[in-house]
C-alpha cells in the first residue's frame, strides 16, 4: 500500500465498501459523539448543473442519519436562505461551506469569498470546483464569442430593455475558473458528481472530527486500473475507436479495445462505475498525483500502447496514423479540466484573468498524520 493510502481516514472506500457511513454507523461508531453540539454547514453551488446537490442524495438512507447530526445553515437549493442571512453570520461561524460548481459570474466570486469568510474549512466539492469541470470547456472560446454566439451579435449587457438595473444578470467573468483559483481551499471532494462511497469518507472523517491534513483529496492515490474488474492485458493498439462505435466485451479492458479510457491517469475512488457499465472513464475524478497532467499522461500511455506490428522508424507513420484517430483532444483528454492544465493563448490571456489564489495545478496529497478536531 502506497504512503497516500496508507493515511486515508478512517471509514474510507478501501476499508469499507461503497458505503462506508452506513457501515460505520451499523457498527454503533457513530462519529458525532466527538462533538459537543452539532456542527454547521453550508452548501452552495455556483456555475454546475445541480447534480452536485443532488449528489448528497447518493448516500442512501444514511443521508437522514447525517443531517441529523449537523445543523444547516444556509443551503439554496433545500431552503430559502437570502445573501443577507450569510453577510449576517460572524466570521467563522460556519464549521464547513462545501462549494460546488465552476466560478464563472463576477457574483459567483462574491458569495464564495464571503462564504470562505464565514467558514473554518472550505471545500471544493465536484470535479467543476475542483478542476474547473465540463462548463470551463467554454474557456476554449472567449466571453464575447459565447454571448454573441448564445445571445446573437447585437447583444449587450445590462438589464432586459425596459427593466431596472437591479435585474441585470450577472456579468462573467473572462473565463471560468476552479474554487482554488479564487479562494483558499481546505479539502476536495471529486467527481462529477462525487461518488456516495467518497461522500461518506468525506463525513465519516468530518463528523468525527478527525479530517486528514489541509489539501487532502477524498479519493485514492492510486489509479483507477486498479479497481477496475477488467482485465487489462496492455494490448499493442491497433485503432482508436470511441463509444458508439464498439459494443465491447464485457471483460476486457475498454483501453485494449480501443476505446480512450483514462483509468491508467485518474484517481480511484468509484469503483471503476464507468467502466463497469461498458463505458470508458473520462476522468472525473481528477489525476492521480503520479500522472501529473492527465492529458500528457495519457499519450505518453498510448504512445507505448501504440504499434502498428512493426518496430523501428518504419513503424511511426502508421503509429502516428492510429494517434490521428484520437479525436475532440482537449474534450476527452481534459473534460473537466481545462482551466487547471490548459493555458491559454497569449490573446485569450489578455481577454483578462481573474485569480486571487492559485496554488499548484495538480492537489498535492498530503494526509500524512492526521488533523484532530476538523469540523469542531
Ligand atoms: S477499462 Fe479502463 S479503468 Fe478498467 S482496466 Fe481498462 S483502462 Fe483501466
Ligand atoms: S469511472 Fe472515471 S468518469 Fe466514471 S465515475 Fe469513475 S472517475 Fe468518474
Amino acid at each position: 500500500m502506497r504512503a497516500e493510502d496508507e493515511a486515508r481516514p478512517k471509514g474510507s472506500p478501501d476499508s469499507m465498501g461503497p458505503t462506508p457511513y452506513v457501515a460505520r454507523h451499523e457498527n454503533s461508531a457513530s462519529p458525532v459523539t466527538r462533538h459537543a453540539s452539532r456542527p454547521k454547514i453550508a452548501v452552495y453551488w455556483t456555475g454546475s448543473c445541480g447534480g452536485c446537490d443532488v449528489s448528497f442524495l447518493e448516500v442512501g438512507e444514511a443521508i437522514v442519519d447525517i443531517l441529523s447530526q449537523v445543523e444547516i445553515v444556509f443551503w439554496p437549493a433545500l431552503a430559502d436562505p437570502k445573501r443577507e442571512d450569510l453577510e449576517a453570520m460572524p466570521p467563522g461561524s460556519i464549521d464547513v461551506a462545501l462549494i460546488n460548481g465552476t466560478i464563472r459570474t463576477e457574483e459567483n466570486v462574491e458569495m464564495v469569498e464571503l462564504l470562505r469568510e464565514k467558514a473554518k474549512l472550505v471545500v471544493a466539492y465536484g470535479a467543476c470546483a475542483h478542476l474547473g469541470g465540463v462548463p470551463s470547456l467554454a474557456n476554449l472560446s472567449t466571453r464575447e464569442e459565447i454571448l454573441g454566439e448564445v445571445l446573437g451579435e447585437g447583444w449587450r449587457r445590462g438589464p432586459p430593455p425596459g427593466g431596472p438595473e437591479e435585474d441585470a444578470p450577472p456579468d462573467l467573468l473572462p473565463r471560468a475558473l476552479p474554487l482554488s483559483q479564487v479562494v483558499r481551499v481546505d479539502y476536495t471532494v471529486p467527481g462529477c458528481p462525487p461518488p456516495a462511497g467518497l461522500i461518506g469518507e468525506f463525513f465519516n472523517a468530518f463528523l468525527s472530527g478527525e479530517m486528514p491534513e489541509p489539501g487532502y483529496v477524498f479519493a485514492k492515490a492510486k489509479a483507477l486500473c486498479e479497481e477496475c474488474p477488467r482485465t487489462r492485458e496492455e494490448r499493442v493498439l491497433k485503432r482508436i475507436v470511441r463509444p458508439h462505435e464498439l459494443l465491447p466485451d464485457p471483460e476486457e479492458c475498454l483501453l485494449d479495445q480501443g476505446l480512450i479510457c483514462l483509468g491508467p491517469v485518474t484517481r480511484g475512488g468509484c469503483n471503476a462505475a464507468c467502466p463497469q457499465a461498458g463505458m470508458p472513464c473520462t476522468g472525473c475524478l481528477g489525476p492521480t498525483p503520479k500522472a501529473g497532467d492527465p492529458g500528457l499522461a495519457m499519450i505518453s500511455a498510448l504512445a507505448s500502447l501504440v504499434r502498428a506490428g512493426e518496430e523501428g522508424e518504419e513503424a511511426i507513420p502508421k503509429e502516428d496514423e492510429i494517434l490521428d484517430q484520437l479525436v475532440d483532444l482537449i474534450g476527452t483528454l481534459y473534460k473537466y479540466g481545462v482551466p487547471t492544465f490548459c493555458p491559454l493563448s497569449p490573446e485569450r490571456e489578455r481577454a483578462g484573468v481573474r485569480g486571487k489564489a492559485s496554488p499548484s495545478p495538480v492537489p498535492s496529497q498530503p494526509g500524512r498524520g492526521r488533523r484532530k478536531g476538523g469540523a469542531a
